[in-house]
């Protein structure tokens, strides 16, 4: 196995948990394979008036819990390899908590800040367009991903209603509220990240105050999650984005930081850009030193494969919050743990985003408008039980939490498979 297909590494995990947890070979073997990948070419026409063609793909991994649900990626970055994985933890990550979905994954390899934002829709409109027949209410939902948001949902939902003649808000999630999106939805990927960091500090009998944190990625999960760590008492000593970071040993004010960020585009630009400056005085630090600093909990909260085999005897944290999908390649899972840091995974810390997904389809298919409160609190329990699961499970069968939360997810998908029924029913 090597670190550059991000997909073999998922399935090293899924492969050596599904044995922990006796999963039938059959089943095991039916989760090494995606259902469904289409990979398309997008044509756009550019405001310059040429035409040019953009690789689209969308993978439905498994879909034995329900419809397979799962966000479109637009990054300059996305292949094959990269959405099959996402595909996969997304299956995985629907089981953790307990939604009645299967897991799916979508982008497109693009550059979204190179486009105007017609021709950004015109690519957003193009994809839907050529995917109309593979996606559905029932069958596959998607949502808004790295690079993705609202107003883009809101394109491609209107795009779907036109070709299939219908209204279908539940076809997709993470619209704008006057679309038909939930309260709730923006900051739900870093809330659910702030509940496990809250279930988390309460475990280790630390007070709130006493925690320093370090996020490195500072879109909107990473934003979230350290603005509301830090209404919470606890410290954000560091933050980055792709080009580069800061580092304050007393701690930033996150909104003023975001704010700035929003104006200048980049963290980069608001080292001695006015406010920043003043508030606090601060260290211009990479993105490598981020992920070593010594701090309570490191969140990863941009994207796959920062911590490898090369980094994580480095890391002085003494837990990390996955809130970006994949961020710790398998082969630094052991050092990690043998450096006894605690890892909350990915399939369960950033989970918030597709569980009020889940509530906003609800929604959308029953005709109801549920308050912000309404969607919290459910958020909450939801997010409360499934890390209180994981925990309990790893506690009694001395296991790590992402070993723990994978055994949870594929004891639940090995149950359906074998509702089916498998060799053993059949020739049992
Ligand atoms: N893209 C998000 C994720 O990776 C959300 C998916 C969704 O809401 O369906 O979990």
């Amino acid at each position: 196995m090597t670190a550059s297909s991000t997909f073999q590494d998922a399935l090293v995990r899924v492969r050596a948990l599904a044995e922990l947890a006796n999963i039938d070979l059959e089943i095991i073997e039916g989760l090494l394979h995606p259902k469904e990948l289409i990979m398309v070419s997008l044509p756009v026409r550019m405001d310059d008036g040429s035409q040019k063609y953009f690789s689209g793909y969308r993978c439905r991994y498994n879909s034995i819990l329900g419809p397979t649900k799962g966000g479109v990626r637009f990054h300059p970055n996305v292949n094959e390899d990269e959405v099959k994985a996402l595909a996969l933890w997304m299956t995985i990550k629907c089981a953790v908590i307990g939604l009645p979905f299967g897991g799916a994954k979508g982008g497109i390899t693009v550059n979204p800040k190179e486009l105007s934002p017609m021709e950004l829709e015109r690519l957003s409109r193009v994809y839907i367009r050529v995917l109309a027949d593979f996606i559905g209410p029932h069958r596959d939902i998607p949502a808004p991903d790295v690079y993705t948001n609202s107003r883009i949902m809101g394109w491609m939902m209107a795009e779907y209603d036109s070709i299939k003649r219908t209204h279908a808000p539940d076809v997709i999630t993470g619209k704008p509220i006057e679309l038909g999106g939930s309260l709730g939805r923006d900051d739900a990927t870093g809330r659910g990240a702030y509940l496990c960091a809250l279930e988390l500090i309460r475990k280790m009998e630390r007070a709130l105050t006493d925690i320093s944190v370090a996020v490195q990625g500072f879109g909107n999960g990473g934003y979230h999650v350290a603005r509301l760590l830090q209404q919470a008492g606890c410290k954000i000593v560091a933050i980055s984005d792709s080009q580069g970071g800061i580092y304050a040993k007393k701690g930033f004010d996150v909104e003023s930081l975001w704010q700035e960020k929003q104006r200048s585009k980049h963290i980069k630009g608001v080292y001695c850009n006015g406010s920043i400056c003043e508030m606090v005085e601060h260290e211009s630090i990479s993105n490598d030193e981020l992920l070593s600093l010594e701090v309570d909990i490191l969140i990863p909260a941009a994207l796959e494969g920062v911590i490898t085999k090369d980094n994580a005897h480095g890391i002085q944290a003494k837990a990390i919050i996955e809130i970006a999908n994949g961020p710790i390649l398998s082969e630094a899972d052991n050092i990690l743990h043998s450096k006894g840091i605690k890892v909350v995974p990915d399939v369960l810390a950033n989970a918030g985003g597709v569980t009020v997904s889940y509530f906003e389809w609800v929604q959308n298919r029953s005709g109801q408008t549920w308050t912000l409160e309404d969607v919290q609190q459910k958020l909450k329990e939801k997010m409360t039980a499934a890390f209180e699961a994981v925990w309990d499970l790893a506690e009694n069968e001395k296991r790590t939490l992402r070993e723990a939360a994978y055994i949870k997810a594929l004891r639940k998908i090995s149950a359906a498979v074998e509702a089916h029924g498998t060799h053993n029913y059949f020739n049992g």
